[in-house]
């Protein structure tokens, strides 16, 4: 079993998407082990963020992560991580493929409806970030 940090980001939120998300993740497979929704501080979103810092859309796209609140999951199942970024499709939804939540829901690149951890280490990072071990129920 692996485990995978995922986001329903604040324009999904927003639109009323939460329960269609959910819906794709669960019929894939995936166990919610963990989900709360929050509304991230700015702070919170520089820190998890931090590998764009230098980035030019550091600031934009940390604006965006706080313009709502958000819906944050770990999710287990065997190959979670990259299961979870082929559900979600490609960061830009024009190149995402048909059939992923990103080329279905996603507004733009940037209000793009959904994060995943990219590896392992980033998983573990972005899974400790929000929840506590007693938090998360395989
Ligand atoms: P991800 O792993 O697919 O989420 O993509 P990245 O790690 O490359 O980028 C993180 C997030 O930053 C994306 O999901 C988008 O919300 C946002 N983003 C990425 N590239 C851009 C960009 O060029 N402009 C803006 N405004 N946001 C971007």
């Amino acid at each position: 079993m692996e485990r995978t940090f995922a986001i329903i980001k604040p324009d999904a939120v927003e639109r009323n998407l939460i329960g269609k998300i959910i819906e794709r993740i669960e019929s894939k497979g995936f166990k919610i082990a963990a989900l709360k929704k929050a509304a991230l501080s700015k702070t919170q979103a520089e820190s998890f963020y931090h590998v764009h810092k230098e980035r030019p859309f550091f600031n934009d796209l940390t604006a965006y992560m706080v313009s709502g609140p958000v819906v944050l999951m770990v999710l287990e199942k065997e190959n979670a991580i990259a299961d979870w970024r082929e559900l979600m499709g490609a960061t830009n939804p024009a190149d995402a493929d048909k059939g992923t939540i990103r080329k279905d829901f996603a507004i733009n690149l940037e209000k793009n409806s959904a994060h995943g951890s990219d590896s392992p280490e980033t998983a573990a990072f972005e899974v400790s970030f929000f929840f506590s071990g007693t938090e998360i129920l395989p």
